[in-house]
């Protein structure tokens, strides 16, 4: 494979001269990266096990009767960062193995609208707590060629990260519509926002907002990367608009006859 760049060659006086292009084999990048996201995946995944144990072994503690105040308290600090840990190591699982997406899509007919009214049953109690409303506006039926489980695990990130980052007594809106052969997705929300010199880092692997650290609120920062590769691999694309203390809008394009990249 080739990566290639252009650049444009100026003359002594900074008059354009023409263009320079530049080929470059990316066939040993890309197979380096494969076998770290391999590496990734593996470690991720040899990781849970033994971590499940003290997950369960906690919870056994936890319940006793005869423990002192500081040792509980104590126990919940081990507990609430090995189930961090847990969160991190099932995200990472993730990223890799959307990384590997590209050919290992299960396309099938999928009706989105359904999708999405399930991915919103699925956050609606959490919502509900909050005293944020949820709102779908979905057609009765729209069928594409899609990975259901992937289409899912975009869905569930870009609703529970709306309702994540939106304050109580917020609004969480999703729509789904189809325009020009192509599937709309948008995922609005009244919640935080995304400072401006943010916008164009949030779909990095492992990047947190400033405001999200600030106010301890718990994420890994892997969701929207896990997202973005699932979007790509569809052929389709994610965009994301955002003004800070009035909201964001995270809208996917998804090709109504997707072709696997
Ligand atoms: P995480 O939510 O675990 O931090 P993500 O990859 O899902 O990771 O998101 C990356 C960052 O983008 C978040 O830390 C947050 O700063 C910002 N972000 C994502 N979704 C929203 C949203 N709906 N509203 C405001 N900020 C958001």
């Amino acid at each position: 494979a080739f990566s290639t760049s252009a650049r444009q060659v100026r003359g002594p006086a900074g008059e354009p001269l023409g263009a320079a292009l530049a080929y470059q084999e990316i066939t040993d990048l890309m197979r380096a990266m494969k076998v770290k996201d391999e590496f990734v995946s593996s470690v991720s995944h040899e990781l849970r096990t033994p971590l499940t144990s003290v997950l369960g072994y906690l919870e056994i503690l936890r319940d006793r009767g005869d423990l002192p105040d500081d040792v509980r308290s104590q126990l919940r600090v081990i507990q609430r960062n090995a189930h961090r840990l847990q969160m991190l190591l099932s995200d990472l699982l993730q990223v890799g193995q959307a990384a590997e997406l590209g050919n290992a899509l299960q396309l099938e007919e999928v009706d989105v609208s359904s999708l999405l009214r399930e991915a919103a049953d699925a956050v609606a109690p959490g919502a509900e707590g909050l005293g944020i409303e949820l709102v779908v506006d979905v057609p009765s039926r729209l069928v594409i060629s899609a990975d259901p489980q992937r289409i899912r695990q975009v869905l569930d990130n870009l609703l529970s990260n709306a309702v994540k980052y939106t304050p109580d007594g917020g609004t969480v809106t999703a729509t789904l519509r189809e325009e020009d052969d192509t599937l709309v997705i948008e995922v609005v929300d009244t919640g935080i926002g995304i400072a401006p010199d943010e916008v164009g880092q949030v779909f990095d692997r492992f990047f947190r907002g400033r405001q999200a650290l600030d106010e301890q609120i718990p994420g890994t920062g892997l969701g929207l990367d896990i997202v973005s590769a699932i979007v790509s691999a569809h052929g389709g694309e994610i965009t994301v608009a955002s003004e800070v203390g009035e909201g964001s809008t995270f809208r996917v394009t998804l090709p109504c006859d997707a072709e696997p990249s």
